[in-house]
């Protein structure tokens, strides 16, 4: 295939919002020319994915971890994409990573989670690919900061690049064992919210930090609407230099893009749209009871305060909370509510209500 082809076909496909999922795999590490060429062949084989990836630099978290191949690891890209013939993506982490990619043809460029948390070195990349047209993908950083995330996309759109996507790779936190970094999807779904044009790649790989789990994270991602996938994939996944206990080959990504069910929007089907907008009626009118109770509830908390102001009593008292704590959980069980949430929402209203209540013990009648 021809540099050209390979261009119109990366136009055509990148980003694009027509065509969902856009799958990006490939290895974690670079790691030799033959691993990276087989990874790709066979990846390619699947017919599932649309983007080859390779860290060539690799940012570890502690020293003494595979840091990558470095430049050596360019030429094996280079031949994935006019070989294999698949576009390329890497991970640039500052300005001379930038130009030895642009230099070897890279067609996609992508920045980490340790690097967009360093807005220096975000806007140095940005310099670095002023007046150039490449997409360039930022992962969000590895602590739960949205704005920060937003920042470096805004540092890029700044120096005029167009084609500029997000990756939601998860939030490390300490002590957490499920995932390897928590997925904390509010904040993914608040990105989409706030840059609704910009197109969102989810990579289950570094969320989940294990095999197990990662079809379940990446079916999630595409019920939210997710426009993408990155996934790791290895040749040999326990023998990988990097991320071994998260990759998988390239044929169980293969089973697994297969196996994922790819629900639709329903913008474009109005008969799924009147159902949908049916049953959003009920839900809109259960919302506005449920607010009108709660408004009720607050008039008698209000009460209840002034009496308990006349009579010199304190607001809280242990006993009583407990009661309807214990009240609520033995509810929401009977009901086959989660309870965790019903803690959570009783504890709100509860909070409120001491708000409330003191508001009037500080008031001066
Ligand atoms: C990677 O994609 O290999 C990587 C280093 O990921 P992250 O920046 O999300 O940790
Ligand atoms: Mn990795």
């Amino acid at each position: 295939m021809s540099n050209t082809q390979v261009q119109e076909q990366k136009k055509e496909r990148w980003i694009s919002a027509d065509r969902r999922p856009v799958v990006i795999a490939g290895p974690c590490s670079a790691e030799t020319e033959e691993q990276v060429i087989e990874t790709a062949k066979r990846l390619k084989a699947t017919k599932k994915m649309d983007i080859f990836r390779a860290g060539i630099w690799k940012p570890r978290t502690r020293p003494n971890s595979f840091e990558g191949v470095g430049v050596t690891g360019l030429p094996w890209m280079k031949r994935v994409k006019d070989e294999v013939g698949l576009p390329t993506t890497v991970e640039v982490a500052n300005a001379k990573h930038v130009e030895l990619c642009l230099a070897f043809d890279i067609d996609i460029l992508w920045i980490g989670a340790r690097t967009t948390v360093n807005p220096f070195a975000v806007q140095e990349i940005a310099e670095a690919l002023r007046g150039v047209d490449i997409p360039i993908m930022v992962k969000n950083p590895i602590n739960p900061d949205l704005a920060l995330w937003m920042g470096g996309i805004e540092r890029l759109s700044a120096v005029g690049l167009k084609e500029i996507g997000a990756i939601h790779r998860g939030f490390s936190n300490l002590g957490e064992k499920f995932y390897r970094n928590r997925p904390q999807w509010q904040i993914a779904l608040e990105f989409m919210r706030k840059m609704p044009e910009i197109p969102i790649y989810c990579d289950p790989s570094h969320i989940c930090g294990r095999r197990d789990i990662l079809q379940e994270v990446g079916q999630k991602a595409m019920d939210l609407d997710f426009n993408g996938l990155m996934i790791e994939t290895h040749i040999d996944p326990d023998n990988a230099w990097s991320d071994a206990n998260q990759q998988i080959t390239p044929e169980t990504f293969g089973t697994m893009i297969t196996d994922m069910v790819l629900r639709e929007g329903y913008e474009d089907n109005p008969v799924l749209q009147s159902k949908l907008d049916y049953m959003r009626q009920e839900i809109n009118h259960i919302d506005d009871e449920l607010l009108n109770l709660l408004s009720n509830r607050m008039k008698v908390v209000r009460d209840i305060g002034e009496y308990k102001k006349e009579n010199n009593i304190t607001i809280l008292q242990q006993k009583r909370w407990n009661e309807i704590l214990e009240k609520a959980i033995k509810l929401a069980a009977e009901r086959e509510m989660n309870t965790e949430f019903i803690i959570k929402y009783i504890n709100a209203v509860h909070q409120e209500s001491i708000n409330q209540q003191e508001e009037i013990f500080k008031a001066k009648k």
